[in-house]
C-alpha cells in the first residue's frame, strides 16, 4: 500500500525502533507511547484492519499473540510470579478497530501497553 505508514516502517523507509522482527512480523515502539512500555506488533503483509482477517490470516494472528509475552517479558513488562505463586507484572493489549474503535492507523496493528496500570489516563 503506496500511502500507508506502517507499510513503511515495514519496508524501512520510515525509521522506527524495532523491538522484534521476522519474515512476517514487526514489533516497533509506538512514538507517543501511552506507558513506559508501548510497542507495536504488525504484519509486514498490508492488512487494513481486524475486520478484514479472514481465514487466510488465522495463522498470523496466532503468531501475533503468541509473541506478546516473549516481547513484553523483553521489554519489562511481563507477567511474573512470586515465591508465593502471586501474579505480579502485566500488560494490555488492544487492536483498535474502525472509527468508532478508535484506530487511526489503518494497517493492523496490536498495541501492547505496560507499566502499572497503563490505561488509567488514556482516552
Ligand atoms: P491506533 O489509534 O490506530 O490504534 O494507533 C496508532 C498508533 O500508531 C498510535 O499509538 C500512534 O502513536 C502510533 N504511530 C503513528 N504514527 C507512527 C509512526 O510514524 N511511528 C511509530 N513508531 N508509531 C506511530
Ligand atoms: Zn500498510
Amino acid at each position: 500500500m503506496d500511502n500507508c505508514i506502517f507499510c513503511k516502517i515495514a519496508a524501512k523507509i520510515i525509521p522506527s525502533s524495532v523491538v522484534y522482527e521476522d519474515d512476517s512480523l514487526l514489533a516497533f515502539k509506538d512514538i507517543h507511547p501511552a506507558a513506559p512500555v508501548h510497542f507495536l506488533i504488525i504484519p509486514k503483509a498490508h492488512v487494513s484492519t481486524l475486520s478484514d482477517c479472514d481465514d487466510e490470516h488465522v495463522a498470523m494472528l496466532g503468531e501475533m499473540m503468541r509473541l506478546v509475552p516473549k516481547l513484553a517479558a523483553e521489554q519489562g513488562c511481563g507477567v511474573t510470579r512470586d515465591a508465593q505463586g502471586g501474579v505480579t507484572g502485566g500488560y494490555k493489549t488492544q487492536i483498535n478497530t474502525g472509527p468508532d474503535g478508535g484506530q487511526e492507523v489503518y494497517h493492523l496493528h496490536l498495541h501492547v501497553i505496560g507499566g502499572p496500570h497503563p490505561w488509567r489516563g488514556q482516552k
